[in-house]
């Protein structure tokens, strides 16, 4: 199944993807995909909810805007240089364990939204990533039961600053954590959809070039081994969102490196989990 957030900014509603393509409104089942929902196995629940309305589900204009597939999470764990040729692009070694650090959750949004770059921005690059939505609370997991967490794989770009992520001090965090720096989607897919996860192709395109061509299999560390890392060290939440890494080609790893400006138009999409626009803006 294929899970959509629709309608304004803020007030956003629940909705689903039919496979003939159309979008349907689920607000009758749930008031929308909160922690509570996937942690109650709402997924399950909303499937049978869903063949039994059939073709009665209202339609959804195709032109209405869509949200984050996922309302705010507790926290966006993102996982750095999990892929050899980003490690090497970015002048680093693949880590021995894991690189975790978080994107603040209220820089989520839509997958066609739009990018504003923040003010004093000069080094806002791209990284197109397969994102994770947590099912069940998530605590000392065993690799071998990380899979049964997991709610469905999202689109992610982790949009980034670099000057403010490696040129100002402390953690990559400021430069993770703008507004608009997280747009996700166009939806969630259930594990169902996906019949290998680690077989994706991921493509970015910045004004129509192509910048990012990578595919899923060259993560470092794989879904279930970085689902019980994290779990070592926190309690992930139904509903948490996990980036887990993005693919060589990020404007940083250019010679010379180039960065995003105003008016340029990003375009991204991994196999099975569509795909995402955004024009940027200037600050505001
Ligand atoms: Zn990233």
């Amino acid at each position: 199944m294929k899970l959509i957030r629709f309608g304004p900014p803020g007030q956003e509603r629940p909705g689903v993807i039919f496979p003939d393509g159309s979008w349907r409104d689920a607000s009758a089942f749930t008031p929308d995909y909160t922690g509570e929902f996937f942690g109650t196995d709402g997924p399950a629940r909303l499937a049978r909810w869903v063949a039994q309305q059939g073709s009665a589900l209202p339609a959804i204009p195709p032109s209405t805007r869509l949200g984050s597939p996922v309302p705010r999470p507790t926290k966006i764990v993102c996982i750095g240089l999990n892929f050899t040729d980003h490690a090497k692009e970015s002048g680093m070694a693949i880590p021995t364990e894991p690189i975790l650090f978080f994107k603040s959750t209220s820089a989520l949004t839509g997958p066609n939204d739009g990018l504003e770059l923040p003010r004093g921005s000069v080094k806002t690059d791209w990284e197109i990533e397969l994102a994770v939505i947590v099912g069940k609370q998530v605590r000392y997991v065993s690799e071998a039961e990380a899979p049964s967490h997991v709610a469905g794989y999202c689109l992610h770009n982790d949009y980034s600053e670099r000057a403010f992520q490696l040129e100002r001090g402390g953690q990559w965090v400021k430069g993770k954590s703008c507004d608009t720096f997280a747009p996700l989607g166009p939806f969630l897919a259930t594990p169902d959809e996906i019949a290998d996860v680690n077989a994706l192709r991921m493509w970015l395109k910045v004004n129509g070039q192509t910048k990012q061509d990578g595919t899923t299999a060259n993560l470092a560390f794989k879904v279930p081994f970085l689902i019980s890392y994290i779990s070592q060290f926190m309690t992930l939440e139904p509903g948490d969102v996990i980036s887990t890494g993005t693919p060589a080609g990020v404007g940083l790893g250019f010679k010379p490196p180039q960065y995003l400006k105003a008016g340029d138009v990003v375009e991204l999409g991994i196999a099975g989990l569509g795909e995402q626009r955004q024009v940027v803006r200037p600050a505001t």
